[in-house]
């Protein structure tokens, strides 16, 4: 679009198992919809989005990659770590097994991207949890208390944020959290 320009190009990354939300976290960011039963992340889907991050005055362009969850496609998404600035750490809040596994995802990270890369936590679905009672409609419920998750995020160096694709709550946020770290390492010559 004419007259658009921007400060920064930054690469996204977005990780964690499979059916956690990642392609909905990027569909929502991107396109500001919710889709129930999106087509299965097969190897990697693009998405890009200009944020203006207003404390630093800066415009940012990200480019965000979506990597598949499946075991099989690990050797696809490793090759997306590199050059990433940021990374979206995904697990899902009503199934444990996702946030247990995003200690092998963070590993992964570790092993592969930069290591100045800031990575947050986002655990999503929390539109399925209501604090009144133990089990939503759906059936689903709370499997990972939010302190777990912020103490484990803090122990580890990331940022944490509770999102919603479905809702959209707190999806922006999570991205311009981690932009103004980046942003911040930026300016710090980091
Ligand atoms: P991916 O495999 O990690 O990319 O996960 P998808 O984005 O394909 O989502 C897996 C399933 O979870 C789909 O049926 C989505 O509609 C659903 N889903 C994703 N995000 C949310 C959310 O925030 N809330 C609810 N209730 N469902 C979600």
């Amino acid at each position: 679009m004419a007259g658009i320009s921007w400060h920064y190009v930054l690469k996204f990354i977005i990780t964690g198992d499979s059916a956690v939300g990642k392609s909905s976290l990027l569909i929502r960011l991107t396109d500001q919809r919710f889709i129930t039963n999106p087509d299965p992340t097969l190897g990697v889907e693009f998405g890009s989005k200009l944020i203006n991050i207003e404390e630093q005055n800066k415009v940012v362009k990200l480019q965000c990659w979506d990597t598949a969850g499946t075991e099989s496609f690990r050797s696809i998404t490793r090759s997306y770590y590199r050059g990433a600035a940021g990374c979206l750490l995904v697990y899902d809040v009503t199934n444990r097994t996702t946030f247990t596994n995003a200690r092998t995802w963070l590993a992964d990270v570790r092993e592969h991207a930069d290591p100045h890369l800031t990575c947050i936590l986002v655990g999503n679905k929390v539109d399925l949890c209501s604090d009144d009672s133990s089990t939503s409609a759906s059936g689903k419920h709370r499997e990972v208390p939010t302190e777990e998750a912020e103490l484990w995020a803090k122990e580890e160096g990331l940022l944490f944020v509770e999102a919603s694709a479905k809702s959209g709550q707190n999806v922006q946020e999570a991205f311009e959290k981690a932009t103004r770290d980046i942003l911040d390492k930026i300016q710090r010559g980091v």
